[in-house]
C-alpha cells in the first residue's frame, strides 16, 4: 500500500519532443486513478515516469514521501501490466506467474503460496500447468495481473491492459480488475484512451490532452461538470453536443435558436453578455418536446427555448433497446439525441426538441462558465 505524489512532472524525449508538461497529482492509499485521453496526450509516457521506465525530465516523484524520483525501477516495488502481456512463452502459467519471485531467490514454498492464492483470486487455478499458447487473450492478461499480484508491490501500474481484447471480453476483464481492486485495496494507475473504462474503473480520473492535464476528479465530476470544451466532448458517449453563439440580453442565441437563460443559468451568462460562448448540451438531457415520444417527458425541467424548441431533422434513428439515439440536424449544427423509449423515426422527419440540462462555456478560453 502506498501514497504517490507527482509534482510537477515534465518529460522531454532526446528528440526535444515534450510528451508532459507539469503533471501534478496527490494519489491516496488505495486509489485507483484512470488516466484517459486520445493516442499521443502523455499517458503512457507518465506511467513510464512512474515506473522508472523514463527518465524525469523535471519535477519530483514521491511514494510513500520518499523521494523516488531517480530510483532504477527494480528498488521502485511497482508492478507495471502491460497491454501485450509480455509472457514466457516456454514457460506455464505457474512459472510466468513464479518468476520473478525464483529472481528474487523467495522460498519455494512461500512462492508456491503465493502463486496459488493470485491464481485463486484470478481464476487460474485450472490453468496453471498450460502454457500461454492454450489460452484465451482474457486468461492470458489475467496472467500478466498475477504475476504483478504476487509481488505484492506498492503500486500496480496498467498500460492500456484490454485493448488486444475483444469488446465482450473487455467489459468482463474491466469488471473483473474492479473487483480486484477491491479486494486488494491497493493502488493502481490505469491508463486507457477508453472513456468507459475511465468511467467505470476510476475513483479519480485524469484526463489529458497535448501532453496537458486537462481535469482531475471522480467521474461525475468530470462527467456532470466538465471544466472545458475537451473534457466534455471527450467524456461522455455519444458525446456532447454543441452549438457556437453569443450571449444577447441574457440570451444564448446561435443560428438555430435563441435560448432564454432563466435561473442558475442567468446568473452564469450576465458576465458574458455580448461575448461568444458555446451551449454544450449531452444526448440523454435533450428531450422531444412535440410528444412524438411519449415517455421523454415526465419528470424533467426543460429550458425555456423561443418559440417551443428546436427543430431537429432526423438523419438516422438508432434503437439500442430501452433507448434510441436519433441523429440530425438543427440546421447549422448536427445534434445526437437519445431518447428514453424505442423510436422509429424515418429520416427528413423533424422532431422538437428542449433541454432539460446545459453547459456553456467561453469560447475564448474553452472553459466551462461557472
Ligand atoms: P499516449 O500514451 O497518451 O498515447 P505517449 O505518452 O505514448 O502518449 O506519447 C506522448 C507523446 O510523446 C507523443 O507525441 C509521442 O509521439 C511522443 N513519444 C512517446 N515516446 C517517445 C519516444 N521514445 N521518443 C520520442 N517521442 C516519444
Amino acid at each position: 500500500m502506498a501514497t504517490l505524489n507527482l509534482q510537477h512532472l515534465d518529460k522531454i524525449y532526446d528528440n526535444k519532443v515534450q510528451a508532459v508538461f507539469d503533471f501534478n497529482l496527490d494519489i491516496n492509499d488505495g486509489e485507483l486513478i484512470v488516466l484517459v485521453g486520445p493516442s499521443g496526450c502523455g499517458k503512457s509516457t507518465t506511467l513510464r515516469m512512474v515506473a522508472g521506465l523514463e527518465d524525469i525530465s523535471a519535477g519530483r516523484l514521491l511514494i510513500d514521501g520518499k523521494d523516488i524520483t531517480t530510483m532504477p525501477p527494480k528498488d521502485r516495488d511497482i508492478a507495471m501490466v502491460f497491454q501485450n502481456y509480455a509472457l514466457y512463452g516456454h514457460m506455464t502459467v505457474y512459472e510466468n506467474m513464479a518468476f520473478s519471485l525464483v529472481l528474487r531467490k523467495e522460498d519455494k514454498n512461500v512462492i508456491h503460496q503465493k502463486v496459488l492464492a493470485a491464481a485463486e483470486i484470478l481464476g487460474l487455478t485450472d490453468q496453471l500447468n498450460k502454457k500461454p499458447s492454450q489460452l484465451s487473450g482474457g486468461q492470458r492478461q489475467r496472467v500478466a495481473m498475477g504475476r504483478a499480484i504476487v509481488r505484492t508491490p506498492k503500486v500496480f501500474l496498467f498500460d492500456e491492459p484490454l485493448s488486444n481484447l475483444d469488446a465482450k471480453l473487455r467489459g468482463a476483464t474491466r469488471r473483473e480488475i474492479l473487483l480486484l481492486h477491491k479486494r486488494l485495496k491497493a493502488t493502481m494507475i490505469y491508463v486507457t484512451h477508453d472513456q468507459t473504462e475511465a468511467l467505470t474503473l476510476a475513483d479519480r480520473i485524469v484526463c489529458m490532452s497535448m501532453g496537458y492535464v486537462q481535469q482531475i476528479g471522480t467521474p461525475l465530476e468530470l462527467y456532470d461538470t466538465p471544466a472545458n470544451l475537451f473534457v466534455a466532448s471527450f467524456i461522455g458517449l455519444p458525446p456532447m453536443n454543441f452549438f457556437e453563439g453569443r450571449v444577447e440580453k441574457g440570451s444564448f442565441v446561435c443560428d438555430d435558436f435563441r435560448f432564454k437563460a432563466g435561473g442558475q443559468y442567468f446568473a452564469l451568462l450576465q458576465a458574458y453578455e455580448g461575448k461568444e460562448v458555446v451551449l454544450g448540451v449531452r444526448p440523454e438531457n435533450v428531450v422531444a418536446v412535440d410528444g412524438s415520444v411519449p415517455g421523454d417527458l415526465s419528470d424533467r425541467d426543460l429550458a425555456e427555448i423561443e418559440g417551443g424548441g428546436v427543430n431537429v431533422t432526423v438523419s438516422l434513428n438508432e434503437n439500442l433497446g430501452q433507448t434510441t439515439l436519433v441523429h440530425g440536424s438543427t440546421g447549422h449544427s448536427k445534434i445526437v439525441c437519445k431518447f428514453r423509449e424505442w423510436c422509429n423515426f424515418t429520416s427528413g422527419v423533424k422532431v422538437k426538441v428542449s433541454f432539460d440540462r446545459v453547459h456553456f462555456f467561453d469560447k475564448e478560453t474553452t472553459k466551462a462558465i461557472r
